[in-house]
């Protein structure tokens, strides 16, 4: 991959990658649109990594077809799949991780505590073996995004990150691989997410500014769907990712992570924007 890249480049060629877990869905593919239109040559990657996953998630069930994604990739314009094996990426002597500070310890850091850890060494690993120009990220993972693109800038990584908006299914639910997991009947438990996303849009139109009215409306409309269990609701900072109290149009996120039977699902508004 490197060589194939490295020629490429010598080429001057611009490369586009789309890193994803594979199980690919719409969002997979409006993110690969997006890098085709900004590279000459898309590269994505399909893999699993254990790194991110703590002990007691779901590595082992998390979806897998990659003869599927395979199709959808190369009727996406995709020009190569980069699909390791995890032997290939952490061989037995691995011992380097990357930590990003600070953003990583709010939101998802705070029960996944070693996730970021993981998503940061495999993007920074990836970036080296494919040696993007640029690379195409979603905003559905809201503190993702923020902590690559700290990556970047504080690494001094020669790499353009862009982020997409969140695309959803017709009904509002943002898409997700783990949206897999969801049984007959927890559909409706799933929509109160974006739901009180809307609720919260609802309230910042009608002037109100107070994050902690706003976290208790949402709470409430979340927990009122049987079969949730709330993970956090918060309103942040889109860059430092701690805690506000007065909401500020496009510098406020409400970011919350619920579980909805077994899958925890996420998803996230930033005030002002349009959802
Ligand atoms: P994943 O395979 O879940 O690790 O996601 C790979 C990439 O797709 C990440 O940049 C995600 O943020 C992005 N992504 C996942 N779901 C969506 C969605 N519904 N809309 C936009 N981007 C998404």
């Amino acid at each position: 991959m490197q060589d194939f890249s490295e020629a490429l480049r010598l080429r001057g060629k611009r490369i586009a990658f789309v890193p994803t877990m594979g199980y690919l869905h719409d969002g997979h593919l409006r993110l690969m649109e997006e890098g085709k239109k900004r590279g000459d040559c898309l590269v994505t990657s399909i893999y699993v990594n254990p790194t991110q996953f703590g002990p007691d998630e779901d590595l082992d069930k998390y979806p897998r077809d990659f003869e599927r994604d395979e199709r959808l990739s190369r009727d996406a314009g995709v020009d190569v799949i980069f699909y390791p094996s995890s032997s290939q990426m952490y061989p037995e002597q691995y011992h380097t991780y990357v930590t990003v500070e600070d953003i990583t310890t709010n939101l998802c850091g705070l029960t996944r505590p070693t996730h970021f850890r993981g998503v940061a060494t495999v993007c920074a690993k990836l970036f080296n073996i494919i040696k993007p120009h640029v690379t195409v990220f979603g905003r559905k993972d809201f503190q993702q995004l923020a902590v690559i693109k700290r990556m970047v800038a504080d690494l001094n990584m020669d790499i353009e990150v862009i982020g997409i908006p969140t695309v959803r299914e017709p009904d509002g639910l943002a898409m997700s691989s783990r949206n897999a997991y969801l049984k007959e009947g927890e559909r409706e438990a799933a929509l109160s997410l974006s739901r009180s996303l809307r609720r919260a849009a609802d309230l910042y139109n009608q002037g109100e500014r107070d994050a902690g009215v706003i976290l208790q409306e949402v709470k409430g409309f979340i927990e009122g769907h049987p079969g949730t269990k709330i993970d956090y609701v918060k309103i942040c900072d889109v860059e430092t990712m701690a805690d506000v109290e007065s909401v500020e149009g496009e510098r406020s996120v409400l970011a919350l992570a619920v579980w909805v039977g077994t899958p925890r699902l996420i998803d996230n508004y930033v005030f002002g924007e349009t959802i």
